[in-house]
């Protein structure tokens, strides 16, 4: 029997075409690909239909009630269909992509998040290569995850970030190994897959203003720090911190002021600014500050994933199990 896909059209360049500003997304995809897919080859995609959100954004507008949305279309038409494929602007493809593995934890066939760096209105692109590799990855095998498909690699969701944004190997999962490759052959890693689970999805309504990002740099004070964390619906920060997860402890003040946002209830957790590798709380003096304060380490996620996790997590969670669930991997996306 073929297989059926819903492919998702949710924005960015894939769709993309020219306008006097720069590219923006344009209604009416899905007669272009359809267009694009009229070749007798086309016969061994699988049988796919189109939806197109009402709002197309570029992805660099993406609010965190678009997840929702997007997981609701997702759930709404879970049973119908044998695979989704989600286009989406690449911008904050990994952070959609680890958020909807959060939200659909319970999963029996593939959602594969793909877009493109060139539109596939122009000549030269790489947007019909991402989406026929999706399709037929979606059509044609067992993958129960969120993955993000591209340039040839099939990557976990949770654990892809953008890394280029010039070259068409804009992803990639330094701290996971690839799920797939796709060259002359698709050879899939059975092996790092997660395995299927009965349907369990958890789709919150998110507080925008609940969970910011804090990097750390050079000359951060507590002065500025101070406005961004005592924001009353704020109830988690990523802490961005060098290498081994190491803070500039020297700074009192904002030792202090983290420790007062802890003691608020404010989950904290700790992730490396560094592209690869894990924090190690502890390993210096500094780092063991944190420890000290009860902020999290976050091991290897990236920051997309230790974001849409606290977001995801807040909204779903009492307070007394987030330094548990944040310390656990729910679906991958972190080295325990
Ligand atoms: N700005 C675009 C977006 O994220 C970039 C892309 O899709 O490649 O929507």
């Amino acid at each position: 029997m073929k297989q059926k896909i819903l492919i998702i059209y949710a924005g960015g360049t894939i769709g993309m075409q020219a306008s006097e500003n720069g590219y923006v997304p344009v209604a009416g995809f899905e007669q272009q690909v359809r267009q694009q897919l009229s070749t007798d080859s086309a016969r061994q995609l699988p049988v796919f239909e189109m939806l197109e959100l009402d709002q197309l954004i570029d992805s660099s507008n993406l609010q965190p009630r678009h997840w929702t949305e997007l997981a609701r279309i997702i759930e709404a038409y879970w049973q119908q269909y044998d695979g989704f494929v989600l286009l989406h602007g690449t911008d904050t493809m990994a952070y959609t992509a680890s958020m909807l593995s959060f939200m659909l934890q319970g999963m029996d066939k593939p959602v594969i998040v793909t877009g493109s760096q060139i539109p596939l209105a122009e000549l030269r692109n790489d947007a019909l290569d991402n989406l026929i590799t999706s399709l037929m990855l979606a059509g044609g095998y067992d993958i129960p995850e969120v993955c993000i498909c591209f340039n040839g690699r099939l990557l976990r969701g949770n654990r892809a970030s953008k890394l280029k944004s010039t070259s068409l190997d804009a992803f990639d999962s330094p701290n996971y190994g690839h799920l797939g490759q796709v060259g002359i052959n698709i050879e899939l890693h059975t092996e790092r897959l997660l395995e299927s689970k009965p349907l369990l999805f958890n789709i919150p309504e998110f507080n925008p203003d609940a969970v910011v990002v804090l990097p750390v740099y050079p000359g951060l004070s507590a002065r500025v720090a101070r406005d961004l964390l005592n924001h009353n619906s704020v109830k988690g920060i990523v802490l961005h911190t060098y290498g081994a997860g190491n803070p500039p402890d020297a700074n009192t003040e904002l030792m202090v002021l983290l420790e007062q946002a802890v003691q608020r209830g404010i989950t904290i957790v700790n992730v490396t600014q560094c592209v690869q590798g894990q924090v190690s709380q502890g390993a210096y003096a500094t780092g063991a500050t944190l420890n000290r304060i009860g902020v999290i380490p976050g091991s290897d996620l990236t920051l997309e994933a230790a974001f849409a996790k606290l977001h995801y997590l807040i909204a779903t969670e009492p307070q007394d199990k987030m330094s548990q669930l944040m310390s656990q991997s729910l679906c991958g996306e972190m080295t325990e």
